[in-house]
C-alpha cells in the first residue's frame, strides 16, 4: 500500500466514524475501496502538516459477546490492524471506562502496533482532561480528551500520531499506474497495444480486472509497474465471439472509470471527431488523467509546420483536456511509443500532487492583484478568503469566498489559468471549488486549514 495506515478501533457507538470523518477533514473524502475480502473496510485519505496517510474505520470491536457476526467483525479489526502503523482506540468519555475498553485494551497491549488512546465526546476542554484521566488505567499511555464532532484536542492526537508514521521519503511512490487505452473504433488502440507489448517484453500476465470480463495487463518499466485496464475490451482475439456490446462506449467508460491515467487515441488521418470531443468530456468528469495519442503519424504527408498545426487545431477541438500532454505516434512503425509511458509517469505524478495552503494562497494573492475579482452594478465585490487543496486525483482546490455568485466563468476561469500559469499541472484536470462562507464560520476554517 502506497500510504501509511491508520487504524480507529473502538466498542460499537463510541463515535469511530465520526472521529475517521474528522481526521479525513472533509466530508467527500476519496474513499479508497480494497478489492476482495476487505470490503467492508473504507480507507479514507487524511493530511497532517505535510503527512498523508490512510484512516481506516472498522467495525465496533467487541469481544464478550460471541453472537454470529461478531467474530467477523473482530476479524476485521484485526486485519486493519495488521496493515496499521498506529492505531487510535476511542472511548467514550460521557460513559467512562467500560468492562469492554479493558478487553480490547488488553488485547491491544499484545498487538506490535503503537496505540493512542482517544477520549472521544469531551466537548468541554477543562471537564475532558478530568474525564480522559481514568483511562491512564487501560495501560496505553497518555488518553487525548477528543471531540470527534466538535474538533477540539484532534490536533494534539495528531501531532503524535504523524510521530509514528514511516518517515515520508520511505514511503513506496507510484506503486502502480492504472491506464486506460480508449479511442473510437480503428484508431490503431490494439496496435498501440501490441506494440506496447513489444517494446517492453517484460509484459507478466493478464490478471482479471474487477468486471467478469475484464482482463488488465501488467507491464513493468524501470521498476514501475503499469496496469493496463481492461485490454479484453481492446484486443480482438479472432477465435472468440464478442458481441457489439463488448467494445461499446460503455465498456470504454467503465475502463476510464478505473484508471489513473486515460491514453486518448485520435487517429491523425481523421482528426478530432464529434465522439472524441464526447469522450474529452468524459475523462475531464471523470476526472482522469490524460495523455493525448495521436497515432499513424507515420501515414501523415509532414511539413516543418504540420505538427504545430496539428498541436493547435487538437487542442481547440478537445478543450476539455485541454491540459492534456500531445504525442504524436505510429504503433505500425513503432516511432515514439516508447515515450508514451514517460507522459503517463508525468500525468499520473501531477494527478496526486499535493501543493501547501500557503503556496496556494500566495497565487491567490498575486492573481486578485493583477485582477481583481468582478463588482456588480450595486456595489458587492467578490472576495476570495483563502484556497486550500482539498484532495487529490485529480487536485481540488477549495476556494473561500464572501459569495460564489460574486464570481462569474470568465473570472473564474481566470483563477484557473493562473493556477496552471504557475504551478503547472500539466495532464491533470485541476478541481477548483468556490465555497461562500460566512465571517464567523470563517475563522474557524482558517484555523483548521493553517494547522491542516
Ligand atoms: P461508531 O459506531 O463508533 O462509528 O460511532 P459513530 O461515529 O457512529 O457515533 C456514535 C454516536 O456518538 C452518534 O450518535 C454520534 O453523534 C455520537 N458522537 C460521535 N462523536 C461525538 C462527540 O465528539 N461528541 C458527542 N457528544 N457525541 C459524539
Ligand atoms: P482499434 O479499433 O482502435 O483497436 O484499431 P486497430 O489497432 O485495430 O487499427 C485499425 C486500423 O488502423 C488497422 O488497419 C491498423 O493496421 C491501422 N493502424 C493502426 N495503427 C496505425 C499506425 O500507426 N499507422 C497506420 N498507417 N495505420 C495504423
Amino acid at each position: 500500500m502506497p500510504l501509511p495506515v491508520v487504524a480507529v478501533i473502538g466498542r460499537p457507538n463510541v463515535g469511530k466514524s465520526t472521529v475517521v470523518n474528522r481526521l479525513a477533514g472533509v466530508q467527500d473524502a476519496i474513499v479508497y475501496d480494497e478489492p476482495g475480502v476487505t470490503r467492508d473496510r473504507t480507507y479514507k485519505r487524511a493530511f497532517w502538516q505535510d503527512r498523508e496517510f490512510l484512516v481506516v474505520d472498522t467495525g465496533g470491536l467487541v469481544f464478550d459477546d460471541d453472537t454470529e457476526f461478531l467474530p467477523l467483525i473482530r476479524e476485521q479489526a484485526m486485519a486493519a490492524l495488521a496493515e496499521a502503523s498506529v492505531a487510535i482506540f476511542v472511548v467514550d468519555g460521557k460513559t467512562g471506562l467500560t468492562g469492554g475498553d479493558e478487553e480490547i485494551a488488553s488485547w491491544l497491549r499484545q498487538q506490535p502496533v503503537p496505540v493512542l488512546v482517544a477520549v472521544n465526546k469531551c466537548e468541554s476542554v477543562e471537564q475532558g482532561l478530568t474525564q480522559a484521566v481514568e483511562f491512564w488505567e487501560l495501560g496505553l499511555g497518555e488518553p487525548y480528551p477528543i471531540s470527534g464532532i466538535h474538533g477540539n484536542g484532534t490536533g494534539e492526537l495528531l501531532d503524535r500520531l504523524i510521530t509514528y508514521l514511516p518517515p515520508a521519503d520511505e514511503i513506496e511512490e507510484l506503486p502502480e499506474i492504472k491506464v486506460a487505452i480508449a479511442g473510437r473504433p480503428n484508431v490503431g488502440k490494439s496496435s498501440l497495444l501490441n506494440a506496447f507489448v513489444g517494446e517492453q517484453r517484460a509484459i507478466v500476465s493478464p490478471i482479471s480486472g474487477t468486471t467478469r470480463d475484464a482482463i488488465d495487463m501488467v507491464v513493468e518499466r524501470d521498476g514501475k509497474t503499469y496496469r493496463l485496464v481492461d485490454t479484453a475490451g481492446i484486443r480482438k482475439k479472432k477465435n472468440v465471439e464478442y458481441g457489439p456490446e463488448f467494445f461499446g462506449i460503455n465498456r470504454a467508460f467503465k475502463a476510464i472509470a478505473r484508471a489513473d491515467v486515460v491514453l486518448f487515441v485520435i487517429d491523425a488521418l481523421d482528426g478530432v471527431t464529434e465522439q472524441d470531443q464526447k469522450l474529452a468530456g468524459r475523462i475531464a468528469d471523470e476526472g482522469r488523467a490524460c495523455v493525448l495519442v495521436v497515432n499513424k503519424w507515420d501515414a501523415v504527408e509532414k511539413d516543418s509546420h504540420t505538427i504545430y498545426e496539428y498541436q493547435k487545431e487538437i487542442h481547440s477541438r478537445l478543450h476539455f483536456v485541454e491540459w492534456a500532454e500531445m504525442i504524436f505516434v505510429s504503433a505500425q512503425t513503432g516511432q515514439r511509443v516508447d515515450k508514451i509511458l514517460d507522459l503517463v509517469d508525468a500525468a499520473a505524478e501531477q494527478h496526486r500532487r499535493r501543493v501547501t495552503t500557503a503556496v496556494i494562497n500566495e497565487v491567490l494573492e498575486e492573481a486578485v492583484g493583477w485582477h481583481t475579482p468582478p463588482t456588480t452594478r450595486g456595489g458587492r465585490q467578490g472576495k476570495i478568503y483563502y484556497g486550500t487543496q482539498v484532495s487529490t486525483q485529480p487536485p481540488s482546490i477549495a476556494l473561500f469566498v464572501n459569495d460564489p455568485d460574486l464570481f462569474n466563468d470568465g473570472y473564474r476561469r481566470y483563477i484557473e489559468r493562473q493556477f496552471r500559469k504557475s504551478l503547472g499541472f500539466a495532464g491533470t484536470p485541476l478541481r477548483l471549488f468556490w465555497r461562500g462562507k460566512k465571517v464567523r464560520d470563517m475563522e474557524r476554517s482558517v484555523n483548521r486549514a493553517t494547522r491542516v
